[in-house]
């Protein structure tokens, strides 16, 4: 790893959901980074006493650097988003007051500040939640102004005071509405997006899996193996082998079709479990199997199918006779170096019918 990136890593972490939080931070750093120029340039024009002007401009510095802590380790610290919201929601109105109290005849500008802290939970507050912290910021803002004509009249006459207030109170609530209805927006679509991803994941299953074994389908077979032409030479070779169950009519027509069904349920679990992990066994069609054996000889290859054969002989499957045994042909063959499989399958076809001519439950090479 570079080590810009590690000190990256190290400032915003590696998760996802974190780190969009401290995109959300840094969003609101800017804006309070914003501000602060605004209130250089207020004091230059003389609006604000400079002392006043400068503890605030401290007090909104630190709030940031807290909050980035707070953000950076709410996982340690068991914040929630919701709560980590709040505070600095509440937090930004204390400036808002506070701003608004010494800004002078431009103290109006920092209301739309206000409206931007609703507007911010919208990601992480339910509406009711949100509603709630209007009343708030409403109580809060219209407490200092209150106050404020209370105590300088000629500085804060009642009426501005009256006025400006009017006009935060219905800012306020409809973007509360608004957010509220946006927060209300992304959860449908939240769910929307979750149900795509459960309708997707059934389609790319029933795309590749045969429904009644639970294999790979021939088509997903076909495209392992288009994958595996492309993929170039393995060191040990590749072996395919076509599986046949012997005299499956049999079953069928004794035991009825239902029982035929089972034999193949059966017979696709224990071949399966008789595989290496990187082994593909399809249904290649009926009670007809693919098998294909990367990183194989064929002695490896024969030893794997052998194996196979055991289990099968032993399984034992609801309505048929206890005495009643399965077994299976195979035609295996290694493929050529940058053979096409269809060749391949070819040959082992072949071999699978000299299998079925021998007497049956044999495994035939070619
Ligand atoms: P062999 O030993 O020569 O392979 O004889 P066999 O009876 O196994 O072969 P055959 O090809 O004559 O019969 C295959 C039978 O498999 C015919 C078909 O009805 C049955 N079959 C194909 N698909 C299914 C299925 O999904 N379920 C059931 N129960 N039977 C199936
Ligand atoms: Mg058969
Ligand atoms: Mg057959």
């Amino acid at each position: 790893m570079t080590r810009p990136n590690s000190i990256w890593r190290a400032l915003a972490g590696s998760e996802r959901g974190l780190r969009r939080m401290l995109q959300y931070w840094a969003a609101t750093a800017l804006l309070y980074l914003a501000a602060i120029a605004m209130v250089e340039w207020q004091v230059l024009y003389g609006f604000s006493e400079v002392g006043a002007m400068r503890r605030l401009e401290v007090f909104g510095i630190g709030g940031i650097l807290c909050f980035y802590f707070l953000v950076r380790f709410s996982t340690p610290l068991r914040l929630k988003p919701e709560v980590l919201a709040v505070t600095q929601a509440l937090y930004a109105i204390g400036c808002g007051m506070w701003s608004y109290s010494i800004s002078g005849p431009v103290r109006g500008a920092m209301l739309p500040m206000t409206v931007v802290v609703v507007a911010f939970c919208m990601f992480a507050l339910r509406p009711r939640q949100t509603l709630v912290l209007t009343a708030v910021a409403l109580a809060a803002m219209g407490g200092t102004m209150w106050w404020l004509q209370a105590q300088d009249p000629v500085r804060f006459p009642p009426e501005v005071e009256g006025i400006t207030f009017g006009y935060l109170a219905a800012a306020l609530l409809s973007t509360a509405v608004l957010t509220g209805e946006m927060h209300k927006l992304r959860a449908r679509l939240k769910r929307r997006k979750k149900e795509l991803e459960l309708a997707l994941d059934t389609i790319r299953q029933l795309a590749t899996m045969d429904e009644l074994t639970s294999l790979a389908n021939r088509r997903h077979m076909n495209e392992v193996l288009a994958a595996e032409e492309r993929r170039g030479p393995r060191g040990a070779g590749t072996c395919v082998a076509l599986l046949d169950i012997d005299f499956f009519k049999q079953v069928n027509d004794r035991y009825g079709h239902a029982a035929g069904d089972a034999v193949l349920r059966a017979f696709a679990a224990t071949a399966r479990a008789a595989l290496r992990s990187h082994d593909v066994l399809a249904r290649w069609g009926g009670e007809e199997f693919l098998l294909l054996l990367p990183d194989a000889s064929p002695q490896d290859a024969r030893m794997v199918l052998e194996r196979m054969a055991e289990r099968v002989h032993a399984m034992r499957v609801d309505g048929l006779e206890q005495e009643r045994r399965i077994s299976f042909s195979a035609g295996l063959t290694e493929r050529r170096d940058g053979e096409a499989f269809a060749d391949a399958i070819n040959r082992a076809d072949k071999a699978l019918y000299r299998a079925k001519e021998a007497g049956r439950d044999r495994i035939e090479v070619a």
